[in-house]
């Protein structure tokens, strides 16, 4: 299948990568000459411009920084530009409003669109392990399916337009609040004398277990291998939690829900950040408790 990719960061250039293994024909553009050489390296046909790549795509996969950009690719290059019976794939996290507006915008041109965030980080991206959210209509999430199971794990249909955005940052801020609390009760723990190792064989057998924990532990040498075995490098970067519970505040107040933990979790790592721990992975917050 021909596919155009456009956002060959972090995330999206591996994920291209892995649709070029899966066999299709990729078509790729970023503004990073640099993402541009890597997609190059590992198969993709680059191309300098969002139009020329989109020229006879059936598909159009993008994994872009933002909203705003996601709304001025699509609407500016992408519908109209790609064929028109291109199926149009969002990967960003983004909004749910610009979510919806950009697909309305594309179903008013006669294209079918999902937002299709992802859990998972690089190298779920790397390693075509990421689970895709998916938000579209039932044929749009047929179509969607293969291409995204080449990219991931699990690829789950979470509702109409938006609702793929929707499940990623509910999820997120049950993340970012819960990520929090682990690390408060390790820190109590210690405080208060207990053995780390201890504390964690209880809590990860009690009531007090999470992914937080019992995945992505945020005290080093205790639980799975995580970043906190890796002083708190690589991983999924403070910035982006505060992004994603950035989301999840504004969705929050546009629909008048009541999120007083993700609130406070929005305010800790927005300080966490500022603290010059923006590329800090989000588990390092244990050391500002
Ligand atoms: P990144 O900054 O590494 O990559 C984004 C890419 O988009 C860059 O290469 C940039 O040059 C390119 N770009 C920006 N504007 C463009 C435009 N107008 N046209 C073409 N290319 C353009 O970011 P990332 O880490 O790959 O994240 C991408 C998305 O995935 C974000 O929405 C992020 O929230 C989401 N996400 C990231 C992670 C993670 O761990 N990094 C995990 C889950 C979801």
């Amino acid at each position: 299948m021909k596919i155009a990719f456009i956002g060959l960061g972090n995330m999206g250039g591996g994920m291209a990568a892995n649709l070029v293994k899966a066999g299709h024909d990729v078509h790729a553009f970023d503004l990073s000459e640099e993402a541009l050489a890597r997609a190059a390296d590992n198969g993709c046909a680059t191309y300098t411009s969002v139009r020329d790549a989109v020229q006879g795509a059936e598909a159009v996969v993008s994994m872009l920084p933002n909203g705003k950009i996601v709304d001025s690719v699509y609407c500016a290059d992408v519908i109209g530009h790609a064929p028109a019976n291109a199926l149009l794939l969002d990967c960003s996290t983004i909004d749910v409003d610009t979510a919806r507006r950009v697909a309305d915008a594309a179903a008013a041109a006669g294209y079918a669109m999902v937002d299709a965030p992802v859990s998972g980080g690089i190298a779920a991206a790397n390693g075509g392990t990421l689970t895709f959210m998916v938000g579209g209509t039932g044929a749009a999430f047929a179509k969607a399916e293969p291409i995204l199971a080449a990219m991931g794990k699990a690829v789950i249909h979470a509702g109409a337009s938006g609702a793929g955005q929707a499940a990623k940052i509910c999820n997120n801020m049950i993340l970012g609040a819960t990520m929090i609390a682990t690390c408060e009760a390790f820190a109590l723990a210690e405080k208060l004398g207990l053995d780390l190792q201890t504390f964690y064989d209880i809590s990860s057998k009690a009531s007090g277990q999470s992914w937080s924990m019992t995945s992505y532990c945020p005290v080093p040498g205790v639980g799975p291998a995580s970043p906190a075995d890796n002083g708190y490098q690589g991983g999924f970067a403070a910035a982006l939690m505060l992004k994603d519970l950035k989301l999840a505040m504004e969705a929050a107040q546009s629909v008048g829900a009541k999120v007083p933990m993700g609130h406070r979790a929005e305010e800790l790592y927005e300080v966490f950040a500022a603290e010059g721990n923006s590329a800090t992975d989000f588990s390092g917050i244990i050391k500002s408790l």
